[in-house]
């Protein structure tokens, strides 16, 4: 394998989007902000609001009575707590309810170039805080990408998302070449063009829209937890999710190959030394007899030295 195609959501990254930022401007305790807008989310759908109240509950914060709760879908929410008037939506929706956001904007747009969704909170008016949120890259993801350069693999991301996050995820993780906005069909395109170019291409994905290329890839793995009709067209799966396991899989091969060549040389070695000597009338049977025998332990015990990766 001379170059591999990464994925990048649920692959590269987590594929499960997280609080990765909490700015709290208001004169209160972030406990208190916290316990305000995640109580506020707990009642909505929302797959931002979930990440607001994992947040919450990972920092201990308890959920608050709720006296009124509305949706707006595509904005936000607005919640009564305690005689609060608290709103959590993005920058529109609280722009349209009056509240001044200043200084969040700056820092929201800062998120917006880490590919992070930014999300606003107010508290009777005043804007509160600022949520940032983002699908995180694996935590062995940029080990896993440096111990395949090591090897000499090219790693690739080919991705539909935009080109600003996946920049900011490629250069977390020290990938360099990025194909961003990518239709379905571009990524078995591009592995069609490398292997034009002669590369032996891996391609790691977890999707639905992954399994075309993984088909055409000459090596090809989905993550464990991807979708079954990528699980079942690659050849490997990596269970627990952990790309770096792709390493481990090259290192293995590399020995295997290795030691099948060892193998060769030393079966055929003794045999075209040993025949001649033995048509020659040259050879004692007793040490024939041996040299087959250890011909053959060699081969094993050789081969048993794999048991140790
Ligand atoms: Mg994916």
């Amino acid at each position: 394998m001379t170059t591999i195609v990464f994925d990048k959501t649920g692959t590269i990254t987590e594929g499960k989007p997280k609080v990765t930022d909490f700015i709290n401007i208001s004169g209160d305790s972030e406990q208190y902000i916290l316990g305000l807008t995640s109580s506020a989310e707990f009642s909505s759908e929302h797959f931002l609001a979930k990440t607001i109240v994992a947040y919450a509950l990972a920092h201990d914060i308890k959920p608050m009575k709720i006296d009124s709760f509305n949706a707006i879908t595509g904005h936000g929410i607005i919640a009564e707590i305690e005689g609060n008037n608290v709103l959590v939506g993005n920058r529109a929706w609280l722009e349209e309810s009056g509240i001044q956001l200043n200084i969040l904007i700056e820092q929201a747009e800062t998120f917006a170039k880490q590919g992070k969704t930014p999300v606003f909170a107010s508290v009777n008016g005043e804007a509160v805080a600022l949520f940032g949120i983002a699908d995180q890259p694996r935590s062995n993801a940029k080990n896993a990408i440096a111990r395949l350069r090591n090897m000499g693999v090219t790693p690739l991301m080919v991705t539909g998302d935009t080109e600003q996050t996946a920049l900011y995820v490629a250069q977390q993780v020290g990938i360099d070449a990025v194909i961003a906005s990518a239709k379905p069909e571009r990524k078995l395109e591009i592995i069609r063009e490398l292997q034009a170019q002669g590369k032996k291409v891996g391609m790691i994905g977890d999707g639905i829209n992954d399994a075309p290329a993984i088909a055409a890839a000459d090596v090809s793995f989905a993550i464990g937890t991807g979708t079954d009709i990528a699980i079942e067209t690659a050849d490997l799966t990596l269970v627990s999710g952990d790309i770096s396991k792709v390493a481990d899989v090259m290192e293995l091969s590399d020995a295997t190959l290795r030691i099948i060549k060892q193998n060769l040389f030393w079966a055929l070695g003794y045999n075209t030394i040993a025949i001649p000597v033995a048509a020659m009338g040259k050879l004692n049977p007793m040490i024939a007899s041996a040299a087959m025998a250890f011909s053959s332990i060699s081969v094993v015990l050789n081969s048993l030295r794999l048991q140790r990766k």
